[in-house]
């Protein structure tokens, strides 16, 4: 059969029954569990989890959504990856340990590609393209701490952009940061599709927050009222902190006050402290006992994420200061 003939999907959302389905995708040797809500023509939300393997939130609160959330009437559907990339999961590192490769910086993907491109390959073009509306759940994993945060991708304008924010805006428990389009991620993926994202930012530690998870909980069901899959009151949202950075290297926080030279680590200003520019964030001492190098804030604001693993190699991210 030629190329053209075959279905364009291996799993066609339009033509699913209207109920609840279980799933697996698979292709190229890389695949994962999906679950949908399917119900009448509407908007279709795509939620994952895990696209960082030590990330726990969103496949904590997707794996219960899958258990317990029974809507009535849906217009549109709901679908949910509660893990995106099940290699790194299982392995409870952040990304594949077969290929080292960050799926967050793997989209669009490739077919033929590494193990990691193609699993970015197999969810941009089978499951992502038939999305409306677009979802991440990510936390600062198993190394790092943070102040939660959602965000988007800032400066493409119109009606995706505005869209956007509303949805960013439904996490409303947390601050919002959103930051210039940055090549390689979901929501970049998304943004060349021109379907609308957002994704958030949990405490992580490598642990699930419950506040944070009742915060997600909560996003992700104003989010599904803003789209109108659901009817019904909606819950009346907070003004968030919002700050929009325009360099893409802000909102690259692997980028952050990069350790002098390899260590232990010790972190001495904790989360969401207001620092001044100079202010020393932690230390980092050399294993034979010869150096012992702060780490000096390179702005004023506040801790918004700081590194918990207190082994680091030169140049891993100490910390990230926000100023707000
Ligand atoms: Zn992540």
């Amino acid at each position: 059969m030629a190329d053209s003939q075959l279905p364009k999907y291996l799993i066609d959302l339009s033509r699913v029954k209207p109920g609840f389905h279980r799933r697996r995708l698979e292709r190229d040797g890389v695949g994962f569990d999906l679950f949908i809500w399917r119900g009448g023509p509407g908007p279709v939300l795509l939620v994952n989890g895990a696209t960082h393997g030590d990330e726990y939130e969103g496949p904590t609160l997707l794996s219960r959504w899958v258990r317990d959330w029974r809507p009535k009437r849906l217009a549109g559907a709901v679908v949910m990856v509660p893990v995106l990339n099940e290699p790194a999961f299982f392995a409870g590192q952040r990304c594949n340990p077969d290929d080292r490769a960050n799926l967050a910086r793997s989209f669009p993907g490739k077919r033929r590609g590494n193990p990691t491109e193609r699993l970015a390959a197999l969810f941009d073009q089978q499951v992502l393209a038939q999305a409306t509306h677009y979802a991440d759940l990510h936390s600062a994993g198993a190394a790092y701490e943070l102040k939660p945060w959602s965000g988007h991708v800032s400066g493409i304008g119109g009606k995706v952009e505005r869209t956007q924010r509303e949805m960013s805006a439904c996490f409303d428990h947390f601050w919002c940061w959103a930051g210039p389009y940055l090549p390689g991620r979901t929501l970049s993926a998304a943004c060349l599709r021109g379907i609308p994202g957002t994704y958030v930012e949990c405490r992580g530690c490598g642990d699930v927050d419950g506040g944070d998870l009742r915060a997600i909980d909560e996003g992700l069901r104003s989010l599904i009222g803003l789209l109108g899959i659901t009817a019904g009151p909606r819950r009346r949202l907070r003004p968030q902190f919002t700050r929009i950075s325009r360099n893409a290297d802000d909102t690259h926080l692997q980028l952050h006050h990069p350790s002098p030279h390899d260590g232990l680590y010790i972190p001495l200003a904790p989360i969401n402290r207001k620092v001044r520019r100079g202010a020393i964030l932690g230390r980092v001492l050399s294993l034979d006992g010869k150096k012992e190098t702060d780490v000096p804030a390179i702005r004023g604001g506040r801790v918004v994420m700081i590194r918990r693993q207190r082994s680091v190699r030169k140049g891993d991210a100490l910390a990230v200061v926000v100023p707000f």
